[in-house]
């Protein structure tokens, strides 16, 4: 397993006062796991290249319970690809070998250390769950140029196929420090090995790694959970602080409370009236691309499938396990291929800027705002009336005046206990009006439910769509 990285910044040996290893001696250092060497296969002015080789003990990984688990056949635990695949053992190793340099320190080159220089790492027998694409979806988002080439299981044998391991090369002009935070991530999303034991430390690795990048990233999702080892509870620990969201855990709020907004609201059977009073306002804004806010377990999304003139539907949720139960109840994985395109479900909270939610015709926002925190609602507003910015918002939310009239209902409490605020037609009003006033929409407001002469609709919808005068 070799990891090279070469720079063409002149001058080029100056990579060694970056990685504080000099480029006129190789070095060893002894890892729980085998042995790291670094040296450098070039070193001249115009050119110099770092390699740092992982030499694995196999025998010592399986006597001290590092290797693969008992699981399988009892040889595997020395017959495997882990001494020659790069896997976590070179992150672990890249964080070891280059501290310094991953933290973006360099005692002797510190401005060189905060500036984008050309640099090029290339990695022998990357494995690689999910080919090529996935590689190119993990790196091209952070500006590389990828090139990979594949290798087959047995060149013998060329009709056994393709192997998942590849040379990857990847080169873009960036700080050193976040070309090794990039590896230390992604190299063990990509090799998706599940052997080891994933501890809550791991969060905070990946967070002081990937935090600036991380964030923005549109495999975001699928980096933290691969990297996480799909353990639910760290990877929604993780993208909680990732967003810097305190707030509670939204899976076990979402879950525990799920039904009993559901159960004041029966009677009337509200949710029937709100999935059609959104359809009918989406059905006349003549959009082709929406987004489902806030999409919980995909009522609304299943119901708008069946509308064709829908070309994309896309639906986001901060909570992961909504997302899973709308995957289920959507069918997804049965779904034939052409209706699967049309569907994507994301992972992402509506109060932080987010570039995928840009472009849609229509964003709904269905019982959503209410379960913000009042003091994110400004973020709200210009996460997506002026980044996201949709030609049209359709946008519900109870109405309090109506509360008096649910007998279950005990007097002074919201709805659902995960509600931080709700609001009388007058205050929605308000907001909306001023919302459109300053990102440039005009608002129209509708009722929802069966009205009550004095406390008006249950619910309250107000569409707004992009102001062209
Ligand atoms: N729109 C759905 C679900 C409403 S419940 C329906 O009408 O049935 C509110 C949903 O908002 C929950 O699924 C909750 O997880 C989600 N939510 C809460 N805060 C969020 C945030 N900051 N970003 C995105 N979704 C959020």
């Amino acid at each position: 397993m070799i990891l090279t990285i070469t720079t063409t910044h002149q001058p080029a040996t100056d990579l060694g006062y970056l990685l504080h290893k000099n480029p006129a001696r190789a070095q060893s250092f002894d890892l729980s796991f085998g042995r790291a060497h670094v040296f450098y296969p070039e070193a001249t002015v115009e050119r110099c290249t770092a390699a740092l080789l992982l030499d694995i003990d196999t025998v010592g990984l399986v006597r001290n319970r590092r290797g693969p688990s008992g699981e399988g056949f009892s040889l595997e635990q020395y017959v495997n690809d882990r001494p020659y695949a790069a896997s976590s053992f070179m992150s672990v190793a890249i964080a070891r070998v280059f501290a310094q340099a991953l933290s973006g320190k360099s005692r002797d080159r510190q401005e060189m250390a905060e500036t984008a220089i050309p640099l090029q790492a290339k990695l022998a027998a990357l494995p690689c769950r999910g080919g090529e694409r996935l590689l190119r979806k993990l790196f091209e988002p952070l500006g590389y140029a990828v090139a990979a080439s594949g290798h087959l299981l047995d060149e013998k044998f060329p009709e056994w196929g393709e192997s998942r391991y590849f040379t990857v090369t990847l080169e873009a002009s960036l700080r050193l420090s976040e070309l090794l935070a990039h590896l230390y991530v992604l190299i063990p999303v990509l090799d998706d090995e599940k052997h080891y034991w994933v501890g809550s430390d791991e969060v905070d690795k990946l967070l002081r790694h990937g935090g600036e990048w991380l964030a923005s990233h549109p495999e975001r999702e699928l980096i933290v959970n691969r990297y996480l080892k799909y353990q639910r509870r760290l990877t929604s620990e993780a993208i909680a602080r990732l967003m810097d969201e305190d707030q509670p855990d939204p899976d076990s709020v979402e879950s525990q409370q799920a039904h009993e907004e559901e159960e004041v609201e029966e009677k009337i059977s509200l949710n029937e009236h709100r999935l059609r009073a959104v359809t009918e306002a989406l059905s006349r804004c003549g959009a082709r691309r929406i987004i489902d806010l806030g999409c919980g377990e995909g009522r609304l999304i299943k119901r708008l499938m069946a509308d064709s003139r829908l070309e994309e539907i896309w639906g986001m949720d901060v909570s992961y396990r909504a997302l899973e139960a709308a995957s289920e109840r959507l069918r997804l994985d049965r779904l034939p291929q052409k209706q699967r395109d049309r569907i994507r479900l994301i992972h992402g909270s509506l109060t932080y800027r987010d570039r995928r939610l840009e472009g849609f015709d229509a964003a709904l926002c269905v019982e959503v705002i209410e379960h913000l925190d009042a003091a994110r609602l400004s973020a709200f507003e210009r996460v997506l009336f002026e980044f996201a910015r949709p030609r049209a918002v359709i946008l519900t939310t109870p109405n309090i005046e109506y509360n008096i009239r649910f007998e279950g209902l005990p007097a002074g409490r919201f709805r659902h206990r995960d509600h931080r605020f709700e609001w009388t037609r007058r205050e929605f009003q308000m907001w909306a009006a001023d919302v459109s006033h300053r990102f440039g929409y005009a608002v129209e407001f509708a009722p929802v439910g069966e009205e009550d002469s004095e406390a008006g609709p249950p619910t309250q919808m107000a569409v707004f769509k992009v102001d062209k005068g």
